[in-house]
């Protein structure tokens, strides 16, 4: 069925308080866009929280990002939507934020590409890190080019992260699997680091897609995700205390003589 363009608007607000209520941006942070036909996407305006959006605060686009209707001005981040629009005809909502702990992992330059989680195996595969590009000119999406056909979530480094799917909730949800992966990964880290899942597992997972009716592009190339194997995760990890690593030290250099 499909939806009245007012009911569109609904659904973007609905998501943008709920971006907002997970802290997944501050002030006026992150963006989202429909799109409503082969010409025109529906988008958050610059300068409004996402928490706090009426209807009619939502503006039109064309697919240069030309402004058709609305009273508010467009986001500078709206070259972005438009790009994965035009990569990928499959899209029809893009959801771009910047959750905290999954924005940590892109700041620290690490992508999230390790075999952790059935449900992320299953829905995402593994999510890339973009270089850095200032936000507002071609070089923020430039080096997210390569990406966009082949993964349905990219982190972008010192910046936030964009997801996106056949509708405005699927796209959510990806940045909610993002988020909760990312988060989830750093409690394994504090607590000793995680166990990464064999390679026969993994492809174990990615072969049930058919069975969940999953739809993802990342479709488990070598890396992505990485399973144990590729990252040595069969080796045993140890911990020593400062003192003792000292004292292995100064007897490795004794050795030595
Ligand atoms: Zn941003």
């Amino acid at each position: 069925m499909v939806k009245t363009e007012r009911e569109y608007r609904e659904d973007i607000c609905q998501i943008g308080r709920l971006v907002f209520q997970k802290g997944w941006v501050a002030a006026n942070d992150g963006n989202i866009t429909i799109r409503l036909d082969a010409d025109r996407i529906l988008a958050t305006p610059t300068g409004v929280s996402k928490g706090m959006m009426h209807v009619d605060d939502l503006i039109i686009v064309d697919m240069k990002g030309n402004k058709i209707s609305g009273r508010a001005e467009r986001t500078s981040e709206i070259a972005m939507h438009l790009t994965v629009y035009e990569l990928r005809p499959d899209i029809r909502s893009v959801v771009h934020a910047h959750p905290p702990v999954a924005t940590g992992f892109a700041t620290a330059g690490r992508q999230l590409n390790l075999a952790l989680l059935p449900e992320v195996v299953i829905g995402l595969g593994c999510v890339p890190l973009a270089a850095y590009g200032l936000p507002g000119t071609p070089a923020l999406t430039e080096p997210m080019l390569p990406l966009i056909p082949k993964y349905d979530a990219i982190m972008m480094a010192n910046h936030g992260a964009v997801c996106y799917g056949e509708d405005v909730f699927k796209a959510y949800f990806r940045m909610e699997t993002l988020e909760h992966f990312a988060r989830i990964q750093l409690v394994a880290e504090l607590l000793g680091g995680p166990t990464v899942l064999p390679r026969a597992e993994v492809d174990k997972l990615l072969d049930s897609r058919t069975r969940y009716g999953v739809k993802a592009k990342s479709s488990g190339e070598p890396g992505c995700p990485a399973a144990a194997e590729d990252v040595g995760g069969q080796e045993e990890r140890f911990y020593v205390t400062r003192a003792e690593l000292i004292g292995l030290v100064d007897e490795a250099v004794k050795a030595r003589g």
